[in-house]
């Protein structure tokens, strides 16, 4: 049975439900007071009694007074095989008469055609409400849920602290604004833009902007909203959202939460496929690679989780280019309350780089609905103006909710943190291979994350050589051993770079046969996750490692990572100087670009890198 059928055989089952229960509530003599035959006969010889119905398989009766008994006037009985009945009520003057059922057109009016009617238009209005060309009649024909605006309204000026952003979508706006013209010039036309970063940080906002700058169309949709709905209607979809972008282009295209529907194909193998989610996800790879660019099309998608996208969707001509929008630092966190208080009228005691520096880790819109509340409390409070108090209370109010997300460091804490990301930074840099530092923060990011540095790829990697993933490895020490060097004692920072750092190093010696003691061997059996790719693998066969075996492989395990350790500490121990002063920076900025951490760096970084790449060559 396809899906189709299975859910139409469904919705057939429901509404039978629905029906029969509206059948019993209103058509089955809701207003006759059920009574024992026995109550009904002494009704009777009471002389109580007005008149009786003598039904096929009940006697409905009318009292005399209304509520005699308590009950009202109307009551009925089940039929019982009485002979003395018809004696009974003639000896007690009761009218009665037999019935003649209704005639069974009638009884099919009133018990199916009416609920039937009354169904449907309780279906029709609830159609009308989510909007035209929505739900069962329309397969396919997914106008309604995709958000359309013509004349977006939102500026590069309303999107604050992610300048890198704007720089990057830039191009983006100036090839909307003339096609023509950026072919000509021979311009790479960009397709697909994903924008990254936590929720609430202004990606929706970025990609509207992008829009108003370019002034064209903005449509948009949920990438969980093409799963969600019924079976087989996620695919037709996409088709139609790319049917409608095409009309009215240029336009953007954006889908929000592109990991809901996005997900990699193999991750739903343990908690079974999901079908429908893979058929719209292939459709929109369809549709992306069909797509004529010439049009001015460009699709922007956002997600807070990229590492669980499918590779497919990352290709070149796909979504190619990744755009940070990341919570902001310090003066973001300042440019930000400056957009949102624009609007509101402000005390002079109103003191905005104060509030940037009270409100570490929260996010744009976490500053939206600062700004929001406190004018709320002015406004309550029959304030003029929204003050610094008002500021203050409706932080302290956010704060109890934000707690999780934004905990409060000490000044030592934080040093700790800034030495430790720097390290590994540092480390990014100079060992070689490892893929350039993008930027470095120390704004605390979600539970357990106190800071993080962000690395990105130049190219896409699919094999590692034994140097190479022994300069990750070091990346990855780098954060204890800078702590170590600076604080002579480690922290439990480090906890989750030891577990990665492991993997690697566990890896080398059971998977990828890259030590003498081992050769090429593969020792390993269980399932466990890829580090490259993500996925999960399969077995490899029987498991070959005997105890011993193990004992060499621990050894092994820990001859690599020492070794890198003690290579990085190296590294560290003699850019110490650089560290001190950029720690200094990061403390007071928050981040720091890759571009600063290089020139503060200077020649070292391109001394590693040449060297690292003359000795890949030889
Ligand atoms: P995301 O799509 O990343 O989850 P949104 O774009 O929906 O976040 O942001 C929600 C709201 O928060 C925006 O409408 C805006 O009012 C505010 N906001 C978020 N980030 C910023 C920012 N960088 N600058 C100004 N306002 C922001
Ligand atoms: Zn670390």
């Amino acid at each position: 049975m396809d899906n189709k059928t299975r859910f139409s055989i469904g919705y057939f089952l429901f509404i039978l439900v629905i029906m029969s229960l509206i059948h019993s509530l209103f058509f089955q003599g809701a207003r006759y007071k059920r009574v024992p035959y026995n109550e009904f006969r002494q009704l009777v010889k009471q002389g109580q009694v007005e008149r009786v119905d003598l039904l096929a398989d009940r006697l409905r009766g009318q009292l005399q007074a209304k509520d005699l008994t308590g009950r009202g006037k109307f009551f009925e009985t089940a039929k019982v095989d009485d002979p003395g009945l018809i004696k009974m009520l003639d000896e007690a003057g009761v009218t009665y008469s037999g019935a003649f059922a209704p005639p069974w057109i009638v009884q099919f009016f009133t018990s199916w055609i009416l609920p039937l009617g009354i169904l449907i238009s309780i279906y029709a209005l609830v159609l009308r409400k989510m909007g035209p060309g929505q739900g069962v009649m329309a397969f396919g024909r997914s106008k309604a849920k995709i958000f359309a605006q013509t004349d977006v309204d939102v500026r590069f000026d309303d999107v604050a602290g992610v300048d890198e952003a704007k720089e990057e979508l830039a191009e983006v706006v100036d090839f909307l604004r003339n096609p023509e013209r950026y072919q000509r010039l021979g311009g790479k036309i960009p397709r697909g833009v994903l924008l990254v970063g936590p929720p609430g940080c202004g990606k929706t906002l970025m990609a509207k902007a992008v829009a108003g700058e370019a002034g064209v169309n903005f449509f948009s949709i949920s990438g969980s909203e093409f799963v969600e709905m019924f079976v087989g209607l996620g695919a037709a979809r996409v088709r139609d959202l790319f049917e409608q972008a095409m009309e009215k282009a240029p336009c953007i295209v954006f889908i929000d939460e592109l990991d809901a529907l996005g997900k990699s194909r193999g991750m739903g193998g343990i908690t079974g496929g999901h079908d429908e989610r893979e058929q719209t996800l292939n459709q929109l790879l369809v549709e992306m690679d069909g797509f004529d660019t010439r049009r001015g099309v460009i699709i922007m998608a956002a997600t807070n989780r990229p590492e669980i996208l499918d590779a497919a969707l990352l290709r070149p001509g796909r979504f190619d280019r990744q755009v940070l929008v990341d919570r902001p630092d310090l003066i973001g966190r300042k440019h930000i309350l400056k957009v949102h208080t624009k609007n509101l009228v402000l005390n002079p005691d109103v003191n905005i780089d104060r509030i940037g520096e009270m409100t570490p880790g929260l996010t744009g819109a976490d500053l939206a609905n600062l700004a929001n509340e406190a004018a709320l409390l002015a406004a309550r409070n029959n304030k003029d103006a929204v003050g610094m108090a008002e500021f203050e209370e409706a932080f302290e109010r956010l704060a109890a909710g934000l707690e999780k997300k934004s905990r409060v460091m000490t000044p030592e804490e934080r040093r700790r943190v800034a030495y430790h990301e720097l390290g590994h930074a540092i480390a990014a840099e100079l060992v070689g291979t490892a893929d350039p530092v993008q930027k470095v923060s120390i704004i605390p990011r979600g539970i357990g994350a106190l800071g993080y540095t962000l690395q990105r790829p130049t190219e896409d990697r699919y094999l590692l050589s034994k140097s190479e993933l022994e300069d990750r490895i070091c990346v990855l020490l780098g954060g204890r051993a800078s702590e170590v060097l600076v604080f002579e004692e480690v922290s439990t920072g480090a906890q989750n770079d030891l577990q990665r750092a492991t993997d690697i190093a566990t890896s080398m010696v059971t998977e990828y046969g890259m030590t003498d003691r081992f050769g090429p061997r593969a020792l390993r059996s269980e399932p466990r996750p890829l580090f490259l790719s993500g996925n999960m693998r399969a077995p490899l066969g029987p498991d070959s490692i005997s105890g011993d075996t193990q004992r060499e492989v621990d050894q092994e395990v820990g001859k690599i990572l020492d070794a890198a350790n003690k290579r990085v500490a190296e590294i560290l121990g003699r850019h110490r100087k650089d560290m001190d002063a950029l720690a200094k920076r990061l403390l007071e900025q928050e981040t720091i670009s890759g571009d600063d951490l290089r020139s503060a760096l200077g020649d070292a970084v391109r001394d590693s890198r040449v060297a690292a790449s003359r000795s890949r060559e030889i």
